[in-house]
């Protein structure tokens, strides 16, 4: 298989999606031009990265996503009306309540939904189970590292079994070791549950490791200018990161990404 036929830059269409950007732009008030039409459908089960420099409108892409402002043109359109508690978001700090243990941390989407703390036990164990934390449900966030108040921030998010789990830059903050780590967890996990991801970041080496579809984007205006398939076969570990085909993929992905940065 050669890099161009894996490779292809191709038009971002999905059979049917969950939720699909249709004609999106985005200006804000002081004449900011964050996005401008952006058409690319996220189908469901897809781990899609966001790529792009800093500054290209990842974050306001993934804002609108989440319900968190509106487009100024286009719409967001969704196969069924998501609710609030459909879609989880992660952020690139873990924002958890410094006073409240690990468990009330993960309880609290729940609790915005009605759910009393004793009733949703099973709940909040299963979560932080799925993310490594079984045991630390009465921890507290200052008794953790940064990797594990990540975990606990990404148990919080999973907690409500959303539809779509929006990432935003979430290992950034993270020394090299734990970021590489967290990848190969949320990445066991997504190959178990397959809860569709869209996750942004900078790093061309991590949105290979991850995704099955990289969305490439520039700068001044915000715009989607690749949409690559990274074809490698799921579960990936870490003998994939050593492999030729991970490699090929990062050259393809970089040659884009500076293509993108050159536009
Ligand atoms: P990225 O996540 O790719 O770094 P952002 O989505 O954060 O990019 O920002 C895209 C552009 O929109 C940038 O030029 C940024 O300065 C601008 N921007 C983001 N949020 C606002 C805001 N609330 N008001 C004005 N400009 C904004």
């Amino acid at each position: 298989m050669t890099v161009a036929s894996d490779l292809l830059e191709r038009p971002s269409q999905v059979s049917s999606p969950l939720v699909r950007f249709e004609g999106v732009g985005k200006t804000f008030r002081n004449g900011t031009k964050a996005l401008v039409g952006l058409d690319v459908g996220i189908g469901a089960g897809e781990f899609v990265s966001l790529l792009g420099p800093s500054g290209c409108g990842k974050s306001t892409a993934l804002r609108l996503l989440a319900g968190l402002g509106r487009p100024s043109s286009g719409r967001i359109a969704w196969s069924e009306p998501p609710d609030r508690h459909d879609i989880g978001f992660v952020f690139q700090e873990p924002t958890l309540m410094p006073w409240a243990s690990v468990a009330r941390n993960v309880h609290l989407p729940l609790k915005l939904q009605g759910l009393r703390y004793r009733a949703s036990m099973p709940r909040v164990e299963e979560a932080l189970e799925m993310v490594g934390l079984e045991g630390f449900a009465a921890s507290y966030p200052r008794e953790l590292s940064g990797g594990m108040k990540m975990r606990v921030s990404i148990a919080r998010a999973l907690v409500t079994q959303p539809r779509i789990l929006l990432m935003d830059e979430p290992f950034a903050a993270l020394d090299e070791i734990t970021r590489s780590r967290l990848n190969g967890d949320l990445l066991h996990l997504w190959t178990e549950r397959r809860f569709t991801t869209v996750f942004v970041t900078h790093s061309v080496y991590e949105s290979v490791f991850l995704s099955s579809r990289i969305l490439v984007m520039a700068a001044r205006p915000g715009r989607i200018v690749a949409d690559l398939p990274v074809d490698a076969p799921f579960p990936r570990d870490e003998a994939f990161r050593m492999s030729e085909s991970y490699n090929r993929h990062c050259r393809a992905v970089s040659a884009a990404l500076r293509r993108a940065m050159e536009q």
